[in-house]
């Protein structure tokens, strides 16, 4: 997949000389047949290289140390193919400090009854191999994903598939700059948070930017390249006919939506960032708030959060960054307004204007009506689109004082109403179990009204990205109860304590 081609993941398999040099032979032989029936399997997004077996405590010490200096590598996964004692791989793990995957399988599918012997035991230790392994890494206390299953089998590829998405993404967010375009809404308090905390355990760097800044390239941006982008819109978007009358009120609108856009591309590529987000009381000479450049930015893969909420922007491209080649896409959104229908109670998920086209069920129709929010109460460009239905996993990130927390919430997407007098995008979801368990337990969690939603990633996504941050992760689906969460909540505020003061 072209998305992941410049990342690889390190396979490394330990054994020990115990059984002599042509033991380690085989076991070599093995592995390279494994990693490339891995790699061939189509499974899998990113490419595995082999690095050979690790037979000694230095042996294991050089290929961590070069993993984590290898600027394409951004993960090693580990199997025991032979006892490999594990004393010799304390000083390799505290080497390393990217994603670990352990991966408990075996050469063999079925033992060979008739003809297994003492050569071959010896020889095919993984069973009790990979439990040294594993006790190491848990005496170490050291984050890792455990898989477990027949290496040629499609369900195992795909745990290993997932966490290799997530450890693309986290090495993504290690060079992430998120652009601040004005600061958070005042006095909200959920969206903010500790931005030195955040650079330090999820990687990502964020910045302000003034609005003066971003205006100086607005007047650098060519009238005949907003035509040119006005005509994309056109050809990309249903669109009432009169939008095109260049006379007309809404075509200017429109024009100055694309010329909005021009400008933040311009210093998104400038400033190398990835992500941005703005505040609808600071717009500079923009005549309205950049909805429509928001929308189009963030199915690009740009993070993007409103009102300055930097830790949903840096969460949305983490989101799209993961879930780059799978087929039904994410949004930023924000629970709007509830619908109360018995057991079909939903949430109204929306913005105000910016929500990803990438969700959408339908061709997104480009439209202009007033907004009458912010510092530019104006006719408003934006796209209108209902989402696509089905299941779907929606997450946020708050700053609880001592530890972020992760919030991951199972959702179902069902079929909304038309909204004739509201103009925006929306989804309708019923979050698990059901509204009133799930939109408790969210509120209980000190859960925000903005998340980043996904249809195509599952809460082992989150998991995965939860143990490499070394983060808090609650999730909320169809087995949470309200007591149970409770539990939950009151466990984890004395587990953080206590980490937090181990550390
Ligand atoms: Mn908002």
């Amino acid at each position: 997949m072209k998305a992941f081609e410049n990342f690889e993941v390190w396979f490394v398999t330990g054994a020990q000389l115990l059984y002599g040099g042509d033991a380690v032979k085989s076991v070599d032989a093995h592995s390279t047949e494994m990693v490339k029936g891995m790699n061939a399997s189509g499974v899998l997004p990113v490419k595995v290289v082999y690095k050979g077996t690790a037979n000694s405590s230095k042996e294991v010490t050089a290929v961590m140390k070069a993993a984590e200096a290898d600027e394409k590598c951004i993960g090693v996964m580990t199997w025991m193919h032979t006892f490999s004692p594990a004393k010799m791989w304390i000083h390799g793990l505290q080497e390393l400090k990217k994603p670990l995957l352990h991966l408990h399988t075996q050469y063999n599918r079925e033992i060979p009854w008739n003809e297994i012997d003492m050569d071959f035991m010896n020889l095919n230790q993984s069973a009790h191999g990979d439990r040294e392994f594993g006790h190491i890494t848990a005496r170490m206390r050291r984050p890792h994903k455990v898989v477990v299953g027949y290496w040629q089998e499609r369900k195992t590829l795909e745990h290993i598939a997932v966490w290799q998405r997530v450890a693309a993404a986290w090495a993504d967010a290690q060079e992430m700059l998120i652009l601040r375009f004005g600061d958070q809404m005042n006095n909200v308090a959920v969206t903010d948070g500790d931005k030195v905390e955040a650079e330090m355990r999820l990687g990502y760097h964020v910045d302000y930017c003034p609005v003066s800044e971003m205006m100086e390239h607005f007047k650098q941006i060519g009238d005949a390249e907003v035509d040119a982008l006005v005509e994309t819109y056109f050809k990309e978007y249903d669109h009432d006919a009169s939008l095109e009358d260049r006379a007309g009120e809404p075509y200017r609108k429109v024009w100055n939506a694309a010329k909005a856009e021009l400008t933040l591309r311009s210093i998104l590529t400038a400033k190398g960032a990835k992500g941005f987000t703005t505040n609808f009381d600071d717009l500079g000479e923009f005549d309205q708030i950049p909805g429509l450049a928001s929308q189009r930015l963030m199915a690009e893969g740009y993070g993007f959060g409103a009102e300055g909420d930097w830790k949903s922007a840096a969460l949305y491209r983490t989101v799209w960054f993961m879930s780059q080649g799978l087929p039904k896409g994410c949004s930023f959104l924000e629970d709007y307004t509830l619908n109360f229908d018995g057991e079909q109670s939903a949430i109204l998920q929306s913005h105000m204007l910016e929500v990803c086209p990438l969700i959408a069920a339908q061709r997104p129709r480009l439209e202009v009506h007033f907004l009458g929010i912010g510092v530019r109460k104006s006719l408003t460009a934006r796209l209108v689109f209902t989402s696509k239905t089905g299941a779907g996993v929606t997450a946020t990130v708050v700053d609880m004082g001592n530890r972020f927390r992760l919030i991951v919430n199972d959702v179902e997407c069902i079929e909304p109403k038309p909204l004739p007098k509201l103009p925006v995008a929306s989804a309708l979801w019923i979050p698990m179990p059901n509204f009133e368990v799930g939109a408790g337990a969210w509120i209980l969690a000190g859960g925000t009204h903005h998340s980043c939603f996904s249809y195509d990633l599952t809460p082992e996504y989150w998991e995965d990205y939860a143990e490499i941050a070394g983060i808090e992760m609650i999730r909320i689906d169809k087995d949470t109860t309200i007591a149970g969460f409770k539990k939950e909540l009151r466990m984890n505020e004395v587990y953080y304590m206590l980490n937090k003061a181990l550390c």
